[in-house]
């Protein structure tokens, strides 16, 4: 490996990391300032941004330790066999840029991943090693994402554990012949026993520390998991299925969905072109109907197609009310609140709203317009004081006429 300097890694290492979606926002437009025209940059190297367990959203310097892998995933720009630049840190350089970008207040804390190197235990032990020299030479209290190696020797992942705010193992792809396929050298029984581990873990560390408050608290912020969303054949039925069960069976914090982008010198094995980045949207989208509004995965499953897809062009909350018509209209006046929370439009918060409003008045159309974003797109499936939708609910083109409109994109945008 040639011998680069820190800010050379440091792009290599962060730019390596963008594929990790388990703490990324995306969907931005690339701008900088280079050539002195304006300030700032959406391109900026390693600081990507997350939401803290209070809901704070902070900074994170997101890196790898190095891209190289002796591992041949197809889906992966690191695997051995992808002809991209390679670098590496130490656990020490690590340590130094985490601490000198916080101290310039760039960051509020690390995610930390990385290739494998010799051996999953030699890797993690240098994961772990940043960790711990974060917390216990620098004294750092800052937030610690950090991805764990399920191969590894399960004390390495509990140490992990130790130091880390947040630990993830990624599931990589939905299905077992997904994995098979793509990333042969991945066991999933291995990657769920890591996990099933894990939750072992905090569990306890949560018990231990309700009893004792000096006990040594253990990912405080749980774990997490990411799927590759398009690389296999697996349909939106069977990545919302598998979620489901992850959710269930490891106590999941979040499952993050990352639409498979074409990596350059990619595998011959892999679609050519990337899913629609809405696929990506809408799953995130059934995964809040699972775990806010009280939809089972079967239903999410309902409102998709014949192909287990569900509709790009509108939300599946709005997908599987016009499929199930017969449950509609709802009223805003009686109505119990695991279905207020089935009406297309209507959020947690706007239907929290509904039932403490309406211990004192009946609720008008008004009272629920002042609600919510869209009142056109409620309409059909309330009852209100002043309103019943008649025959509104039984139109054919129902779907038609409350599909968002589709944007007219400039020619000659930039
Ligand atoms: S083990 Fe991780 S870094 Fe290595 S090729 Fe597979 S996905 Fe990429």
């Amino acid at each position: 490996m040639p011998r680069l300097d820190t800010r050379e890694k440091l792009a290599i290492l962060a730019d390596a990391a963008k594929y990790d979606a388990s703490c990324a926002s995306s969907g931005t437009k690339k701008r900088d300032s280079a050539g002195g025209k304006g300030i700032g940059s959406t391109e900026g190297m390693g600081i990507c941004h997350a939401y803290a367990p209070d809901g704070r959203c902070i900074s994170l310097l997101k890196i790898l330790l190095t891209n190289s892998c002796i591992f041949d995933c197809h889906y992966c720009i690191n695997r051995k066999s992808s002809n991209v630049r390679r670098a590496r840190f130490t656990a020490e350089e690590v340590v130094q840029l985490t601490l000198s970008f916080y101290r310039r207040n760039y960051i509020e804390g690390l995610f930390l991943s990385s290739g494998i190197i010799r051996s999953p235990n030699y890797t993690m032990e240098q994961i772990v090693e940043v960790a711990r020299s974060l917390r216990e030479d620098h004294d750092f209290r800052g937030y610690i994402h950090l991805k764990t190696i399920p191969d590894a020797d399960p004390e390495l992942v509990h140490k992990a554990g130790l130091y880390a705010d947040r630990v993830s193992i990624n599931v990589e792809l939905p299905t077992e012949q997904g994995l098979k396929r793509l990333a042969p050298e991945k066991d999933g029984a291995r990657i769920e026993g890591a996990m099933k581990g894990m939750k072992a873990a905090i569990d306890q560390g949560a018990d231990e520390k309700k009893r004792f408050r000096s006990a040594p608290g253990f990912a405080p912020a749980g774990q997490s998991t990411q799927m590759i969303v398009g690389a296999d054949g697996a349909s939106d039925g069977d990545i919302i299925k598998r979620a489901s069960t992850l959710y269930d069976r490891f106590a999941l914090r979040r499952v993050y969905y990352s639409a498979f982008s074409p990596i350059p010198d990619a595998s011959a094995v892999l679609p050519l072109r990337r899913p629609p980045l809405m696929r990506e949207h809408r799953l995130y989208q059934s995964d809040w109907l699972m775990r806010f509004y009280g939809f089972k995965p079967g239903e999410v499953v309902a409102a998709a197609d014949d192909t287990g897809m569900l509709p790009l062009d509108i939300d599946p909350k709005l997908a599987w009310a016009l499929k199930f018509r017969e449950r509609f209209p709802v009223d805003v006046n009686r109505a119990p609140r695991e279905m207020l929370l089935r009406v297309p439009g209507l959020g947690v918060k706007a239907v929290d709203r509904i039932i403490a409003s309406r211990r004192w008045r009946r609720l008008r159309l008004g009272d629920i317009a002042r609600l919510t974003v869209s009142v056109a797109k409620l309409r059909p499936f309330i009852v209100a004081a002043d309103w019943r939708p008649t025959a509104l609910i039984d139109r054919v083109d129902l779907q038609q006429r409350l599909k968002p409109a589709t944007e007219q994109l400039e020619l000659f945008a930039a």
